[in-house]
């Protein structure tokens, strides 16, 4: 998800746009001063990130595949991408990796153009992508820093047992934390730990207040294009503090009102006028072309109302909250609750109950080439959804942030395609368009 850093120009920002740019900014200059102020950072990953534990001990997460998307959304992944295949990574390999590692033989610059500090610590936690772990080795051969690796047991079952509970917390306990307390030199405070938990709690409260705003007629909200906005605070660097607490009780309050006054969401080109097709969106988005893909949608009256990327970082429209009474436990929760930590039936549940729930008219499936997370499974979810809900899926191809795997007129054609289809049935149906 990005963080808006790289904001598309949008006609009208609002203030928690504002905000939300100004954080991510604080953030990484703090990280680029980090070198002359000793401030310590552990690179980690967006599923089943540790960010309040690891603020808890004063140490600034770094997230690989944020800066990797934010690239993108820059236009420097191609380059990027070149260098890492002319090192000999495989054009299969995901982009995300290769944006990032040719980012790191290219200086390190972040985002907002300052150079990224070092990692301190290398916090792996696994959950269910083997390429992560490729991906944290490559960069321990390159900076010889401590690596410590959570394994996240998959939800094969559907269900989380307290055998895979007690499993996650005690590495937590006796792998993470003692790991943590060395990079930092602090001891482990749990009462701190408890706090920020406390305040992530709040922040998904009003995330999830956002993300149902979208069951109203007309949406006021994309909850995919613009969806990847409100979830970037909480799902990277700043879940458990103050500044994420005050941005989404903004956003909140902003999203309500424009609910209130029965206003489309937001999108490239200013307000959406009327909206014709509801959505339910699968995979994550293209960054390399991320305004035109959204526009696609935008000229065409469609707007997301529920998709499965937002969750990538945390199912909390399921009712998960941070639980500060229970905190290396709901850590642990969190860690296997995660999207691409579910099994293939539970996606399929999570798909359909959006399609029903959110009243949509159907669904859309992105599949990306680097994403075997996302990807694998996704023409079976198809025919599933489709079986359980009655309503037409779609389906197009890209990629992260590899721009030769986008194809404008490809997916404009598939999209139109998918509209017809929709009208096509709407009209069969008899029901109002
Ligand atoms: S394959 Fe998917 S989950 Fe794994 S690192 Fe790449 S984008 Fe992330």
């Amino acid at each position: 998800m990005p963080e808006t850093a790289a904001t598309p120009a949008t006609v009208h920002k609002e203030d928690s746009q504002v905000r939300q740019k100004n954080m991510i900014a604080a953030h990484y200059s703090r990280l680029a001063r980090a070198p002359e102020t000793g401030e310590k950072n552990v690179y980690t990953f967006v599923p089943g990130n540790l960010t309040e534990l690891i603020r808890s001990f004063d140490l600034l997460p770094v997230l690989p595949e944020i800066n990797a998307l934010q690239s993108a959304m820059r236009g420097k992944s191609r380059d990027y991408i070149a260098t890492a295949e002319k090192l000999g990574h495989s054009e299969d390999v995901c982009t995300y990796v290769k944006c990032d590692l040719g980012m790191m033989k290219s200086g390190n610059v972040g985002p907002t153009g300052e150079r990224l500090p070092q990692p301190d610590l290398l916090l792996l936690s696994y959950t269910g992508c083997f390429t992560f772990m490729k991906w944290f080795e490559l960069l321990r051969e390159e900076y010889h820093c401590p690596v410590v690796m959570l394994h996240v047991p998959y939800q094969g079952d559907g269900v989380i047992t307290d055998s895979m509970r007690k499993y996650v917390v005690d590495q937590l306990r006796t792998k993470v934390i003692p790991a943590l307390e060395s990079v930092s030199g602090r001891s482990y405070d749990e009462d701190r730990l408890r706090e920020m938990l406390a305040r992530s709690a709040r922040a998904e409260d009003d995330l999830v207040a956002v993300l149902n705003a979208a069951r109203q007629r007309p949406s006021p909200i994309d909850a995919y294009f613009g969806g990847v906005y409100y979830i970037g605070p909480i799902f990277s660097a700043f879940r458990g503090t103050e500044d994420a607490v005050a941005y989404y009780s903004l956003l909140r309050a902003e999203v309500e009102e424009r609910g209130r006054q029965k206003l489309g969401p937001i999108t490239p080109d200013g307000p959406m006028a009327r909206e014709r097709f509801r959505l339910v969106g699968e995979g994550p988005p293209n960054w390399t072309s991320f305004r035109e893909f959204w526009k696609m949608f935008a000229d065409e009256g469609a707007v997301v109302v529920a998709s499965t990327y937002t969750k990538v970082g945390g199912v909390y429209d399921f009712g998960f909250r941070h639980d500060p009474s229970r905190p290396i436990e709901t850590l642990a929760e969190y860690c296997m609750g995660c999207y691409t930590n579910l099994n293939l039936p539970s996606r399929v549940d999570m798909l359909a109950s959006y399609v029903r729930d959110y009243r949509a008219d159907g669904f859309l499936i992105n599949s990306v080439k680097s994403c075997n997370s996302f990807s694998a499974g996704q023409l079976h979810i198809l025919r599933e959804v489709e079986n359980r809900v009655g309503q037409p899926g779609g389906f197009i191809e890209s990629d992260l942030v590899d721009p030769r795997y986008f194809s404008a007129a490809n997916i404009k054609n598939r999209l139109e395609s998918y509209f017809q289809m929709i009208e096509q049935k709407r009209f069969g149906g008899g029901e109002a368009a």
